[in-house]
């Protein structure tokens, strides 16, 4: 393997310690911890679990977690009672609404409706405006763009003057994290489905975003020799010698990849991790901002 492994599971477990750190510091201080609201509704397994990582990986950590499990067929009125009330409760400093929300929820009404300054998830129509603009800083970024850029920094990755070519332009993932790096000076390409001679596009890369959800689709030889990759992408492929009958694989061709490749993440223990020690960092940087810590 010529590519050195960005080990987002390592990475992310110091960044939860030093939340610890300052979550203790400021239990010293002031008497208060930073608190999560967690708002699942239906019964969706992989929400579930998502939810059921982020409470435990508050636990770890000393942030109080607020769960609310609500039924599939709530109406759009009494899940805005619920975020209104969670705006209003001066213990909770993040809301997290578990996307995708049932259908006959209108997702936008629900995500403007979480107050700006609790908006951990960094999805409300205002957060993602100031984060298009510059010099404009908005008051969260999305978790797991945030903790691609923190992936970057932490492995020592120049972004500033670099080509970086994104694939995939999701409100989630693609666009702000297009955003992050044009912020931080890279010169950002974004790719989609109707991008055309896509190779010859992601060659031309120093640092590689891969979010599309195709598994194993970014093969070696898009890649320049020494290239960054981070990838984004959770894929189950069939597996039958695996215990659960399929396992996951990036929107990479890892194997193939780390070859070619200067340093590039695995799937998993790459983006994976730091996206809920990314939502942590925001619920701190939340109750920092309300005790007057920031
Ligand atoms: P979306 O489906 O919302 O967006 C996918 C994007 O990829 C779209 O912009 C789409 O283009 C583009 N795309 C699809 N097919 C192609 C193609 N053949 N060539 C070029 N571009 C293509 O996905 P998300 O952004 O929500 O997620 C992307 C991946 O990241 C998924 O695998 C998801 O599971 C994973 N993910 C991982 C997270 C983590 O914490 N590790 C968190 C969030 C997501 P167009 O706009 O034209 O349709």
């Amino acid at each position: 393997m010529s590519a050195k492994l960005i080990d987002g599971k390592a990475i992310a477990a110091t960044i939860r310690g030093e939340i610890k750190a300052e979550v203790d510091a400021m239990k010293a201080k002031t008497g208060k911890v930073p608190g999560l609201a967690a708002v699942l509704v239906g019964e969706r397994k992989d929400s579930q679990t998502y939810v059921r990582m982020k409470k435990r990986a508050c636990e770890e950590v000393g942030i109080t977690s607020f769960g609310y499990d609500l039924p599939a067929d709530i109406s759009q009125e009494d899940l805005l009672d619920v975020v209104r009330e969670l705006n209003n409760n001066p213990d909770v400093h993040g809301i997290l609404v578990q996307l995708p929300l049932p259908d006959h929820i209108d997702d936008e009404e629900i995500l403007g409706a979480i107050s700006l300054e609790k908006d951990v998830d960094g999805f409300h129509p205002l957060n993602i405006g100031r984060l298009s603009m510059k010099r404009r800083d908005p008051l969260f970024v999305p978790c797991t763009p945030r903790g691609c850029i923190e992936l970057l920094d932490r492995s020592g990755v120049t972004i500033e003057g670099k080509n970086a070519v994104v694939l995939g332009r999701s409100n989630i993932v693609g666009l702000p994290v297009a955003m992050l790096l044009l912020h931080r000076n890279a010169t950002v390409t974004i790719c989609h489905s109707r991008t055309q001679n896509l190779p010859e596009v992601v060659r031309g890369a120093d640092i590689v975003i891969a979010a599309v959800g195709r598994a194993q689709m970014v093969q070696a030889d898009w890649l320049k020799p020494g290239a960054t990759v981070i990838d984004v992408g959770v894929n189950a492929v069939d597996d039958p010698t695996a215990k659960k009958g399929y396992r996951l694989v990036g929107d990479v061709d890892f194997d193939a990849a780390k070859e070619v490749a200067g340093m590039i993440t695995p799937v998993p223990g790459g983006v994976g991790p730091m996206t809920i020690a990314m939502l942590l960092k925001n619920t701190l940087d939340s109750a920092k901002r309300t005790y007057g810590l920031a």
